[in-house]
């Protein structure tokens, strides 16, 4: 079967790599994009530049947009000429937003008479191609999986379900873990640096700390499931003491102790509601509430 023809609609570093990896998979790419200029190089690559948004809804019935979040969708798509377009388009939106603010633009999509597969891609552009990446998609399952194929010439597919805002839940869950591992990292790498050591100096023991986490993750996972916060492995205010041993470390290194502070707090909290001889997994208790 030939590759189906497809819509891209934002050519950001991430909408780029997709015309590409499109291209490179045979399909014929229509693009759009506010700033024209963006297009250049893929316009050599073969992509077809529409004249304007609604040429480029009007050309395919799969347009994916590749937008700064859902606002840029409404603020593009709500214009008359635009909306008018979307009739019977299968609107693969890969933009990130939270999970409710995907489901409005989901239902707003659908007020067009399109229907919109929301979509959450957990690789940066350089993953995009690559059949190991993967991506959550979330939405109506037929026209997904009538699309699927087309879809995973940017990347694996996993589909969550009908809810769009299962897709934009997955992506973000996976977004709080990386913002805080990641400034976790920079945290290390300050207090490395007030001590004349380099990123580089520290990368073997960042590393193998990073390598641990999957086990920790494993065991805990089934543990807190089973609602078990026995304190047989760790105990809270072993951790309690420890993270005190982290902040001071930090605070007499002269780096900021915003995150530290921050981790203390929280286990102090525990301690405070009781949970001194249970496992840190007990912190969950607490985060399942909103703050106090
Ligand atoms: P950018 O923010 O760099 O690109 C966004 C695109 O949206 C640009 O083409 C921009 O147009 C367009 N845009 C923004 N606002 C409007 C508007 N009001 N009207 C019309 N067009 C608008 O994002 P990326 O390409 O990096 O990423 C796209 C999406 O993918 C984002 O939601 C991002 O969170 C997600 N993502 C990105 C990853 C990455 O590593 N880059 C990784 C995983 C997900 P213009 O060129 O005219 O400014």
């Amino acid at each position: 079967t030939t590759p189906q023809p497809v819509t891209v609609v934002g050519l950001g570093p991430m909408g780029r790599a997709m015309v590409t990896a499109l291209l490179d998979r045979g399909h014929e790419v229509t693009v759009w994009n506010r700033t024209a200029s963006r297009a250049d190089g893929l316009v050599e690559r073969g992509a077809v530049l529409a004249k304007s948004v609604v040429d480029a809804l009007a050309a395919n019935e799969l347009v994916i947009l590749s937008l700064t979040d859902y606002a840029a969708m409404r603020q593009l798509l709500e214009p008359a000429p635009a909306a008018g377009a979307l009739a019977g388009r299968v609107v693969v939106n890969l933009s990130s937003d939270t999970p409710e603010e995907t489901r409005a633009g989901a239902e707003w999509i659908s007020r067009q008479g399109a229907v919109m597969i929301a979509g959450g891609v957990t690789v940066p552009p350089s993953g995009i191609g690559r059949p190991e990446s993967s991506s959550f998609y979330s939405g109506p399952r037929e026209p997904f999986e009538r699309h699927r194929a087309t879809l995973e010439s940017l990347t694996g597919t996993d589909y969550r379900g009908e809810d769009p805002g299962l897709a934009a839940l997955m992506y973000q869950i996976g977004m709080g873990m990386f913002w805080t591992s990641m400034l976790s990292y920079w945290q290390a790498v300050a207090l490395a640096d007030a001590n004349g050591l380099s990123a580089k100096d520290i990368l073997p023991h960042a590393e193998s700390t990073m390598n641990a986490m999957p086990g920790f993750l494993r065991f805990y996972a089934e543990r807190v499931d089973a609602g078990d916060h026995g304190g047989d492995v760790d105990r809270l205010a072993m951790g309690e003491a420890s993270v005190e041993h982290v902040l001071h470390t930090m605070s007499d290194a002269g780096v900021d102790t915003a995150l530290p502070a921050a981790v203390a707090a929280l286990f102090r909290r525990g301690t405070a509601a009781g949970h001194g001889a249970d496992s840190f997994s007990s912190l969950v208790e607490l985060l399942k509430k909103p703050s106090p």
